[in-house]
């Protein structure tokens, strides 16, 4: 999968070039190609924004200099991401949906935003990464970029995405390593039964619980047996029942 970020500060990209992505950009499973819109300016000075029509705080990317970036990059394939927050919230869905694309362009804007009208013509859609304003979309743009990376096939081991948290609408069970004690609290029994029935058990309970004392909205939509829902039932009581005393 290859991935065009087009944006004024290249060297804010540094940590997605670090850990399980430089690996998998080593291995040629995905490219990340950073590209300068600066260095589509016209001007002697290198200028890329201008102040708004009709007045207002700060400054606008300038359209012609963003399409000529866009048009050095794009190709058949390509689906344009303008990373804004007035775009749909980026969540796990989204994320899989992405993964499937063989070419995305990612801008980022900066300053005050971009010039509406290019926007309109070459943007497929914009996508926000919550309901608060950044500085720019670089930070934006590498949780995209490292969010959908993980969904790429063999960028992660395939088994690794299959449990955590929102991938099969619940959160992850709790996890365990080494020292069997620490601060004198052990590692779940269970854990060290050797089991696998017990241990896939247990874990499910575990997810169901977390979900339903952090998250109890995704209940309502994830796939549930009815062992899932009799579980959740004593959740319910249980909780109830604090909830009295
Ligand atoms: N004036 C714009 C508005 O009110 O909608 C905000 C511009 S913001 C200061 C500058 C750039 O940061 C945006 O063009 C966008 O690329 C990026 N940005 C800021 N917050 C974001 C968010 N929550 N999600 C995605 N991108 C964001």
């Amino acid at each position: 999968m290859k991935f065009d970020i087009l944006t004024l500060f290249p060297e804010m990209f540094e940590p997605i070039k670090q850990s399980i992505i430089g690996r998998a950009t080593e291995k040629n499973i995905i490219e990340i190609n950073l590209i300068n819109i600066r260095d589509f300016s016209k001007d002697k000075h290198k200028k890329v924004d201008d102040t708004p029509y009709g007045g207002g705080a700060g400054m606008l990317m300038r359209p012609d200099v963003v399409y000529d970036c866009y048009n050095s990059v794009k190709s058949n394939n390509s689906k344009l991401i303008y990373l804004s927050p007035q775009g749909n919230r980026l969540n796990q869905a989204k994320v899989e949906q992405l993964a499937k694309e063989e070419h995305l362009i990612v801008l980022c804007g900066h300053y005050e935003g971009i010039d509406q009208r290019v926007i309109d013509k070459i943007v497929d859609e914009e996508i926000s990464i919550g309901d608060y304003v950044l500085t720019g979309g670089e930070l934006p743009a590498m949780v995209l970029v490292d969010s959908v990376s993980r969904y790429v096939s063999g960028v992660l081991k395939e088994n690794s995405i299959s449990e955590e948290s929102f991938s099969n609408g619940l959160l992850e069970y709790p996890q365990y390593t080494r020292p069997e004690v620490f601060e004198g609290i052990e590692v779940p029994e269970v854990l060290k039964s050797g089991h696998h029935k017990n241990i896939d058990n247990w874990r499910r309970e575990q997810a169901l619980k977390r979900t339903f004392e952090k998250r109890p909205e995704l209940l309502e939509q994830a796939e549930l047996s009815e062992k899932d829902k009799k579980f959740i039932k004593e959740l319910k009581k249980d909780f109830k029942k604090k909830e009295e005393n």
